[in-house]
C-alpha cells in the first residue's frame, strides 16, 4: 500500500471514489464494481464517510476490505460534524491498525433539516487537519471548490481559507465541475497565495441528468446551459449516459492536457462510465 503524497510524487493519479452500501444487495453491487475497476490500476480509491458519522462502521468497513482483499490503495473520508476529538483519535488509531495510511480531511455535509447532529470539537477542515497530522504517518487530502464553496462569503476568502489548509494538507481533491476553466482559474489563484500542492480534479460522468443538477446546486457547481442542452430531454438513460461520457471525456482530455496531476472519478459505485472514459483517453489499464 502506498501514501497518496508519495504516489503523486512519482507522477499523476487516477482514482475512483464509492460510497459506503446501505444494503447487502449493494455491497454486492460495489463489490464487482470495485473488481471491474481494479484492472484499471488505480492509484488509490476514496470511500465517503456520512454526515454526523452516520457511515462511520461502514466505512471503516469498505476501506479495510479494500485495503486487504484488492491491491488497490485504499482512502478514507472523515469530517468535522458532530465528532469530539477523542472519537477522531480513536477512529485514526483503527485505521493505523488496519494498515490505512490515507485520509480525506472535510467539514462534512451538512445534517439533514431538523437533525440536530451534537456538538464538535472542530469548526472548519483545517482544525481537522491539524488533528491528523499530529497524529503522524497519514498523508492527507483536502476537498477544493473550483466554482467556491456555497458557504463563502466571497472568492478572495475562499481561496485565502483553501491556500491555509492546503499548506497543512498533501493534495487536494476538487468538488465536480464543466468547465475546465473553473480548475485552471483556481489554481492559477493558489499559485499566487504560494501554495503548488496536487489538486487532482474530482470528474462527475453525467448519467442521470436531474440527479446530477440537484448535486450541483447542493455543492455549489454549476449545471451549464450548454450542457443541458447537449443532453435534452431524452428519457432514454443510454442515450444520456453516452452524452455524458463523451463530455467527461472531453474535460478530462483537456485538464490533462493542461498539466493536472491526475483523476479522481465520482463513480456512484458503478462502473461502466469511468471504465469507458479510460478506454476513450487511453489510460494505461494492467
Ligand atoms: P472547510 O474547509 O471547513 O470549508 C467550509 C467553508 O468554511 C468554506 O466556505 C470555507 O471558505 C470556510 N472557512 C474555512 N476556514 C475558515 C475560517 N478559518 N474562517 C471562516 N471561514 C472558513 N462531505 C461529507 O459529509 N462526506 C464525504 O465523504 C465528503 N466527501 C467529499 C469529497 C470531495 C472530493 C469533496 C470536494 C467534498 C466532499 N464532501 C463530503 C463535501 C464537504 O464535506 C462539504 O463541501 C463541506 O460543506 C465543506 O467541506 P470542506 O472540507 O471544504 O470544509
Amino acid at each position: 500500500m502506498a501514501r497518496i503524497a508519495d504516489l503523486l510524487a512519482r507522477g499523476r493519479t487516477f482514482s475512483f471514489e464509492f460510497f459506503p452500501p446501505k444494503t447487502d444487495y449493494a455491497q454486492l453491487t460495489l463489490g464487482r464494481t470495485i473488481a471491474e475497476l481494479e484492472s484499471l490500476s488505480p492509484g488509490f480509491v476514496s470511500v465517503t464517510y456520512g454526515a454526523g458519522g452516520s457511515t462511520r462502521a461502514r466505512t471503516h468497513a469498505v476501506v479495510e476490505w479494500v485495503r486487504k482483499e484488492t491491491h488497490i490503495t485504499p482512502m478514507a473520508h472523515l469530517t468535522c460534524t458532530a465528532h469530539t476529538r477523542a472519537d477522531i483519535s480513536e477512529i485514526l488509531a483503527n485505521y493505523t491498525d488496519a494498515g490505512v495510511e490515507n485520509i480525506l480531511a472535510l467539514g462534512g455535509d451538512p445534517p439533514a433539516a431538523g437533525a440536530d447532529p451534537g456538538p464538535s470539537d472542530y469548526s472548519y477542515a483545517l482544525d481537522l487537519v491539524e488533528h491528523i497530522a499530529s497524529a503522524d504517518g497519514f498523508s492527507i487530502g483536502v476537498a477544493a471548490h473550483p466554482e467556491m464553496h456555497p458557504r463563502s462569503a466571497d472568492r478572495a476568502s475562499d481561496r485565502r481559507h483553501l491556500a491555509e489548509k492546503l499548506k497543512r494538507a498533501d493534495f487536494a481533491i476538487t468538488q465536480f465541475f464543466f468547465e475546465a476553466d473553473h480548475y485552471f482559474r483556481m489554481v492559477d489563484e493558489l499559485a499566487s497565495l504560494g501554495v503548488d500542492k496536487p489538486i487532482i480534479p474530482g470528474i462527475m460522468p453525467v448519467t442521470n441528468k436531474n440527479q446530477v443538477k440537484r448535486m450541483a446546486e447542493l455543492s455549489g457547481s454549476v449545471f451549464p446551459a450548454w450542457l443541458a442542452e447537449r443532453i435534452g430531454d431524452s428519457g432514454d438513460e443510454a442515450e444520456v449516459a453516452r452524452i455524458g461520457v463523451e463530455v467527461a471525456t472531453e474535460l478530462c482530455a483537456t485538464l490533462l492536457d493542461g498539466g493536472a496531476p491526475g483523476l479522481h472519478f465520482f463513480t456512484m459505485n458503478r462502473s461502466n462510465a469511468t471504465r469507458e472514459i479510460y478506454g476513450r483517453l487511453g489510460l494505461p489499464t494492467s
